[in-house]
Formats: structure tokens, C-alpha cells, sequence
């Protein structure tokens, strides 16, 4: 997304476009347009030195109509409100295009976590469950990890929110480690996500992904697994990932033309997805630079890192032999750029449609919660392929069907499902 928009006021606008579409009346746009309960409060927190510090928390419930809000808490220090109504909205949209039974939340603390200790950020979060606990829970909001989160501090505010319930709650935040109430296959589901829905548009565009070579952009929790997964379970060549580095603060793009390997590159990655590139040129790949990734000559581009990086500039650089890009990213791809894109007939799989199996797989760690029963790893992923595999084929066939886009097509389906399950409830 454009950057210099307001967050919310485009998420607002791409609600307006499709409302119209689906001819939607007035009181139904006024119900979706705005989000139904948002939260804003300060957290006191007692630093390491002694000292009170007062930080600014949200949290946004953007609509509940088909179940429990569902979203993360971002620690950020340009978080603002519009940001977080913005996110949470999207996570409505995001949950009802996968079909699963949630809605949209988010939230957030104006924060950099960076500077935070280890003590400070247990307390910043305890303290955030201790203002929100009575408006959360497995039936209400479950919240997540995001930006600036992580999976150690959902397991605080897990541990926060059942001391105050006076009972083990695990099912009231996701993204938790695995051994204390976390899920088998989280860490590879938005990846390998990313990889189901390639094999769909690939079946569907008539491409053999065995014979496919893709770019990718980034090399953090999202690109490594796309980059696993083409290469494990399609048999497609992956020719190059970038990544920031945070030595020489700039990004790269790591190539290997007879395709890379990245269980190798996983090795050499830091928790921060920057790779050891002295490590990476020993074995043989090339460095390049930032932008080369988008100019190579494969078939996929799959931006994994950042919003915004297929623009009016940089979609000129996209080679006519890309037939598919799959946005692993949220909102890589600004609206001029996805004008130029849809002319050339490439075919995109859509942010909130192509990284939804994160979030249906959270939604399988709360099910598992619920029921104390834990799935293996193979079994969680099965059932996000079926999940994705349905989602991909409802947004293709309204696509076909109305004559509209993919990205139009998933935003169409996600806001019919919403509207139905409002009237089902009697809301409008
Ligand atoms: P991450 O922090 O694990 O990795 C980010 C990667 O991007 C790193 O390799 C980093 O070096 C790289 N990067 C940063 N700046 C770059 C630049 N200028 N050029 C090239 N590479 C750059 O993040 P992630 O969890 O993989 O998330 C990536 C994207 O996917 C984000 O947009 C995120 O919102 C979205 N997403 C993530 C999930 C999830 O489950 N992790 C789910 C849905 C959407």
C-alpha cells in the first residue's frame, strides 16, 4: 500500500468500491465502513530504573457477525489508531475469505520494543491484558502476534488473562510456542499457504509448476517456507530471495540461476530473515542488487517482505514471461501499479486470499485449545490445504463469474459472507 495514504481511509475506499458492486444499501455500508467497538487506553508500566512509564494501547473489534474478533497486537512506534482500524478491518475481510468462523480485531501499543527489556515488555503486556482482559477471550477477541511481537509474550498474556479468569485459558491468544498451547505447522502455514494457492492458479492457467522458476522478495517466516514449498512440493526452481541486511542496512537479492536451495539459505538466516551473504557467495550464489528480484526472467514473483514494492516505478521492471505474482506480503502491490499488472494479464493471487494460511492456522491452534487435543503437523497442514484449496477456487469462480479481478473477487466474497451472516443474526 501507498504509504502516504491513510491506512484506514484506503481500506474505507476498497470497501466502497466493491459495497457498490454488491449494491449493498446504506445501513449495510454503514455497519462495515466503520469498525463496532474500538479500545483506547494507557498501560502504566514500572520501568527497569524505577520509574512509571504510561504507554498508548488499542484495540479495534472490527465486526464479529461470523465469530470471535481475530487479529494481532503490533508493538510500533508510528502505531496510530487508523492504522490499527485499517488492519482490523482487513482481518474481517481476511478471515471470511478463508471461511473461517472469526472476525476482524487488531491492536497495538505505541511502542519500539526495542528498547524495551526483557522484565519492561512482560509488564507492557501483562499491564495490556490487564486493561483489556474483560473485553477479550476465546468467545469474544482472541489477539495474535504481529510487528514487534512475539510468540514468548503471547504466552504471557495467555498466562495474565488466566490469572485473572481464575482458569488456564489457552484458546484466548494464538501464535503461542508449541508445548504451551501453541500449534504444530504455524511456523511453516503462511508459506506453505502461499504455495497451495500457486498450485491452484497453475492448474487453473494451464502451468506446469514443475517447469516454473519464481523470484522471491525477502527471506523471513514467509518467504523461506514459500521458497521451501515450491521447490518440496511443486518441484518448481526458485532462482533468487532478497533480504535486508542489517550489517550494511541495505537489501540484496541472493541468486543461484539453476535454482537455490533454501534449507541451505535457512541455515545461514538469522531470526530477522538477513542471511550471511559472505557464507551464501562461498557457496557459489551471487549477490545482486535490491531490485533485481523483480527483474528476473521467471514465470512467479512472489514479494514476501514489505508493502508497497510493486509500484508505478518498479512494475515497469517485471519481465513479460511472469504469469503469476503471489502476494505473500501484505499489500505489496499499490493500486496504479495493480492497474498496469491486470493490462499485462498476469494473474495475482491476492494479499489477504495468497497469506491467509497463517491465520487459518491459528484459528486450528484455538480449536485444539478448545478441544485440549492436539493434531500432528501433518494433519494441521492437510487441513489448511483444504481450507486454501476452497478459498483459492470461491474467489476464482467469482472471478470468472462477474468478470473482475482476483483481488476484487476475493473482497467480493469476503463482504457477501459477512453481510449474510448480519442478516442470519438479525443485524440488518
Ligand atoms: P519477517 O520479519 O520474518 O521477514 C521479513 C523479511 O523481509 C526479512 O528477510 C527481511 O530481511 C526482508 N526485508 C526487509 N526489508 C527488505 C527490503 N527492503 N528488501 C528485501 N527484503 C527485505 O516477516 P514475515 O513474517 O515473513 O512477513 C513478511 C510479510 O508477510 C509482511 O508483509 C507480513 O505482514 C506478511 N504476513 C506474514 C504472516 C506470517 O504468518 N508471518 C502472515 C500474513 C502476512
Amino acid at each position: 500500500m501507498a504509504t502516504s495514504l491513510n491506512a484506514f481511509e484506503m481500506a474505507q475506499q476498497q470497501f466502497d468500491q466493491v459495497a457498490d458492486r454488491l449494491k449493498l444499501d446504506q445501513p449495510v455500508r454503514e455497519f462495515l465502513r466503520w469498525p463496532l467497538r474500538e479500545y483506547q487506553f494507557r498501560i502504566p508500566v514500572r520501568m527497569d530504573d524505577g520509574t512509571v512509564r504510561m504507554f498508548q494501547g488499542y484495540r479495534v473489534q472490527h465486526n464479529d457477525a461470523i465469530g470471535p474478533n481475530k487479529g494481532g497486537v503490533r508493538f510500533h512506534p508510528a502505531e496510530t489508531i487508523d492504522t490499527v482500524r485499517a488492519l482490523a478491518t482487513w482481518m474481517t475481510w481476511k478471515c471470511a475469505v478463508a471461511d473461517i468462523p472469526l472476525g476482524g480485531g487488531k491492536g497495538g501499543v505505541i511502542v519500539d520494543p526495542a528498547t524495551l527489556s526483557p522484565g519492561e515488555k512482560e509488564r507492557l503486556v501483562r499491564g495490556w491484558i490487564q486493561v483489556m482482559w474483560k473485553n477479550i477471550g476465546p468467545r469474544q477477541d482472541v489477539p495474535a502476534p504481529d510487528v514487534g511481537t512475539t510468540s514468548q509474550m503471547m504466552g504471557w498474556m495467555m498466562d495474565e488473562y488466566s490469572k485473572l479468569r481464575g482458569e488456564y485459558t489457552p484458546g484466548v491468544i494464538t501464535g503461542k510456542p508449541v508445548g504451551g498451547g501453541g500449534s504444530l505447522g504455524r511456523t511453516e502455514a503462511t508459506g506453505y499457504g502461499v504455495v497451495y494457492t500457486i498450485r491452484e492458479a497453475c492448474a487453473h492457467l494451464n502451468l506446469d509448476p514443475s517447469q516454473c522458476k519464481a523470484a522471491i522478495q525477502g527471506f523471513g517466516n514467509v518467504a523461506q517456507y514459500s521458497a521451501i514449498g515450491f521447490k518440496e512440493m511443486l518441484g518448481g526452481s526458485v532462482v533468487c530471495v532478497s533480504y535486508f541486511d542489517l550489517k550494511d542496512k541495505q537489501a540484496y537479492t541472493i541468486s543461484k540461476e539453476d535454482g537455490i536451495d533454501a534449507r541451505f539459505l535457512q541455515s545461514i538466516t538469522d531470526q530477522y530473515g538477513s542471511i550471511d551473504k559472505a557464507k551464501a557467495q562461498e557457496a557459489g550464489y551471487v549477490l545482486e542488487d535490491a531490485e533485481a528480484w523483480l527483474k528476473k526472467d521467471v514465470d512467479i514473483l512472489i514479494p514476501a517482505a514489505l508493502e508497497g514494492q510493486i509500484n508505478a516505478e518498479s512494475v515497469k521492471w517485471i519481465s513479460d514471461r511472469v504469469k503469476i505474482i503471489a502476494e505473500g506480503a501484505n499489500g505489496p502491490t499499490t493500486p496504479d501499479a495493480d492497474r498496469d499488472i491486470q493490462e499485462k494479464g498476469v494473474f495475482v493471487i491476492p494479499d489477504f486470499l495468497c497469506n491467509c494460511g497463517g491465520v487459518t492456522v491459528s484459528y486450528f491452534e484455538a480449536v485444539q485449545n478448545d478441544m485440549n487435543f492436539y493434531w500432528p503437523k501433518e494433519e494441521v497442514l492437510s487441513k489448511e490445504d483444504q481450507k486454501l484449496t476452497k478459498a483459492f477456487h470461491d474467489v476464482l469462480e467469482m472471478s470468472l463469474k462477474q468478470e473482475v479481478p482476483m483481488r476484487d473477487a476475493a473482497y467480493m466474497v469476503a463482504i457477501a459472507r459477512v453481510v449474510k451472516a448480519m442478516q442470519l443474526r438479525g443485524w440488518i
